[in-house]
């Protein structure tokens, strides 16, 4: 089969609360299947081509990385409109999902996104930090996570990743989370967000393969830990 191309975008500046393992999530979801994959870390000044991704993570980071991380990302938009365009997996956690924006618009800066989405986040005065629990399509159990950022992100008409039952979501009403767009998902859950949910992994995986019209039906996997492990978190949460 062919290799299976990751690529975890500036993972030295966007790596925040652990979202390089939905990296290490992946990996072992394709190893435990045998499915061959390789994993390319690209630093801030390394070059790199999308022509063969199937999975792509920008993680989430500091206002100052992002800062720092926003005119890099204008010397690669068209790339990565060309891959997101065509389907392309890709994840993008806080940081990273702000930046696929318009901009994000602190006191007295505004750090410019890439403006593939048509959303916007604004800084608010409150850090809003917790652990989430929202539903989705994309999972039939419920997805768990843990956000903690001060930036409010306005998603227009977009779809949700999901409606919000506990937490903030997207800009603190507490209605949704995250944002699908193609084979993009948008969203402020570091958890990291695919470890603790292996069904929004598997499904990840399924619609990167399928990019490659590699239709196998994916082999079950025993994610009972996983499971168990957001069964309490959610009945802790739920008072349950
Ligand atoms: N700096 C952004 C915010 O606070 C993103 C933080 C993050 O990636 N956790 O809104």
């Amino acid at each position: 089969m062919k290799t299976f191309k990751i690529y975890h975008l500036f993972y030295d500046l966007l790596n925040l609360y652990g979202d390089r393992g939905n990296i290490a999530c992946i990996e072992k979801r394709l190893a435990w299947r045998n499915i061959p994959f390789e994993t390319y870390r690209i630093g801030i000044d390394d070059d790199f081509d999308l022509k063969d991704a199937d999975f792509v993570l920008l993680g989430g980071g500091s206002d100052r990385e992002q800062a720092i991380v926003c005119n890099r990302l204008k010397e690669i938009k068209s790339q990565l409109v060309t891959y997101i365009e065509d389907n392309g997996v890709l994840l993008a956690i806080c940081g990273g999902y702000q930046l696929l924006g318009e901009s994000y618009v602190m006191n007295d800066e505004i750090i410019e996104g890439l403006n593939i989405l048509k959303i916007k986040t604004i800084k608010g005065d409150k850090r809003l930090i917790g652990n989430v629990i929202i539903d989705s399509a994309w999972s039939n159990s419920k997805i768990v996570g843990f956000e903690n950022h001060s930036g409010k992100t306005l998603i227009n008409d977009y779809e949700p990743l999901g409606k919000v039952v506990v937490g903030y979501g997207n800009d603190g009403q507490k209605i949704d989370e995250g944002i699908i767009y193609k084979n993009v998902i948008g969203t402020y859950l570091h958890g990291p967000l695919l470890p603790k949910n292996p069904e929004v992994a598997d499904k990840l995986i399924t619609l990167a393969l399928k990019r490659k019209n590699i239709e196998i039906p994916l082999k079950k996997l025993d994610d009972d830990e996983e499971l168990m492990a957001k069964d309490i978190m959610i009945k802790r949460l739920l008072n349950m």
